[in-house]
């Protein structure tokens, strides 16, 4: 009966959702490992349960106009995504990137509604963005845009109804702007976004907390089969903020990271990132050029390469979604990669995934293992709220015991003796199981 309905609304799903395949990926994959509960729990997976989960609360679109620096005018299209609100208000981040459109918004927004459930802080999902390209653009431009994107958005959000944050091309910088025009526009302070500057109500750590509740997570897995991270080989794609706090984190544990990563290419390090040049990339205003830093840190830049062709143990995306498809998968099998952690959201295809899991190579799903961000953001409503910052110290072990939390719930949705666990499946069934039970309150 419940198997049923989940096939009748995954049929469903996929007629109302033609030329969705992001959005449809990710419902297909939560839905595909629930299937198993279909005995136990017949009210989460009722039809109209199912169906709820199937779609967005609301969709936002709206027209942005901005200038350009020489006085041309330009049109992009806006989105918030709310898509569950069932656990707390509207949560997640906002995406600039011309790939951005309306299914890639409702992916990211119903794995957000899954991710922040498995944090036990009381928030829905939401996602939002345009599909604006900030490479090559001035600050100012950067600035007259982010103005221009609030003008719309500010209506539709607040700190109890729905709390937008960071994700690609949208950090501190990006942040600010945004929160300045939100506070023009209110005339009030009040902790509507997250990702501050620390200066006006930003909290410690929250640049950070992905890449390094990413490590975290990864240490746990780890743990559990007896392993460390010291003098472990790892290759991370992606060279922005998740992928160099994760590297640096990593490599602060006495792990070799070989590789970053762009849309262009790899660098390949093969005695690993020193702390130093991880820091300095960090440090770094404005887009990291890796081929430009190749031989400053010894290492190879090869175009049009992924880091999945060299040899590690831990393989970390922290790109986008789908950068590791099959061959990559196969790839890593090949190499020897032992353990994989999603610091991306749905970065491997489920294809990827069928190989992975085929050859036991335990891998875990971003909605687990890059929830740092997020539960950091969480941190920073609390000390938003109670106007009380907290030290980078009592965030760091609080950051440290949530992501603990949410490797042992994986654990507890892992029923058998067997020593390899499906990560992907346990953290699905663990989120569905709570945001069902808010959706039926
Ligand atoms: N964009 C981040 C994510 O994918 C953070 C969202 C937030 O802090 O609200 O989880």
């Amino acid at each position: 009966m419940s198997k049923n309905n989940i096939q009748k609304t995954t049929q469903w799903l996929e007629d109302r959702n033609p030329n969705q395949p992001e959005f449809i990926q990710a419902v297909k994959e939560v839905f595909g490992d629930i299937e198993p509960l279909v005995e136990a729990d017949q009210d989460i997976l009722a039809e109209a349960v199912l169906q709820r989960l199937s779609e967005p609360d609301r969709i936002i679109s709206f027209r942005v106009t901005w200038e350009d620096d020489a006085g041309q005018v330009h049109v992009n299209r806006g989105y918030r995504v709310q898509y569950c609100g069932a656990l707390g208000p509207y949560k997640g981040g906002i995406r600039f990137h011309p790939s951005v459109n309306e299914s890639i918004l409702k992916f990211l927004g119903f794995e957000q509604t899954f991710k922040n459930a498995l944090t036990n802080i009381p928030l829905g999902g939401a996602k939002g963005g345009s599909d604006f390209n900030p490479k090559g653009r001035s600050d100012r431009e950067i600035m007259r845009f982010c103005q221009a994107f609030m003008n719309e958005l500010y209506r539709h959000i607040g700190e109890n109804t729905d709390i937008p944050a960071g994700d690609i091309n949208v950090g501190a910088k990006e942040i600010g702007y945004l929160f300045g025009q939100y506070r023009r526009l209110k005339n009030r302070f009040s902790g509507a976004l997250t990702g501050k500057g620390i200066e006006f109500g930003g909290s410690f750590l929250r640049p950070e907390a992905t890449g390094f509740g990413l490590i975290f997570f990864v240490k746990d897995m780890l743990d559990r089969h007896d392993q460390a991270l010291e003098d472990k080989t790892v290759a991370i794609s992606g060279s922005g903020n998740v992928a160099l706090h994760a590297a640096l984190k990593a490599t602060e544990n006495g792990a070799r990271v070989t590789t970053l990563s762009n849309s262009e290419g790899c660098l390949y390090v093969e005695q690993g990132l020193s702390t130093e040049a991880i820091k300095q990339l960090i440090d770094t205003t404005g887009r990291v050029d890796l081929a430009s830093v190749a031989e400053d840190v010894n290492g190879q830049w090869q175009e049009d390469a992924k880091p999945w062709q060299y040899p590690c143990d831990i393989a970390l995306p922290c790109a986008t979604q789908n950068e590791l498809d099959e061959d990559d998968a196969k790839a890593l099998v090949d190499n020897g990669c032992q353990f994989l952690a999603e610091g991306a959201n749905m970065p491997c295809t489920n294809d990827a995934v069928a190989t992975l899991n085929e050859a036991q190579i335990p891998n875990a799903p971003g909605k687990a293992s890059n929830a740092g961000g997020v539960a950091l953001s969480g941190l920073e409503m609390a000390q938003n709220a109670c106007f009380n910052p907290m030290s980078y110290s009592q965030l760091d072990e609080k950051l440290r015991s949530i992501m603990k939390n949410v490797h042992q719930q994986c654990l507890d949705e892992h029923k058998h003796d067997d020593q390899w666990i499906n990560y992907r499946q346990c953290a699905n069934r663990a989120a569905f199981r709570r945001v069902a039970a808010g959706i039926l309150a």
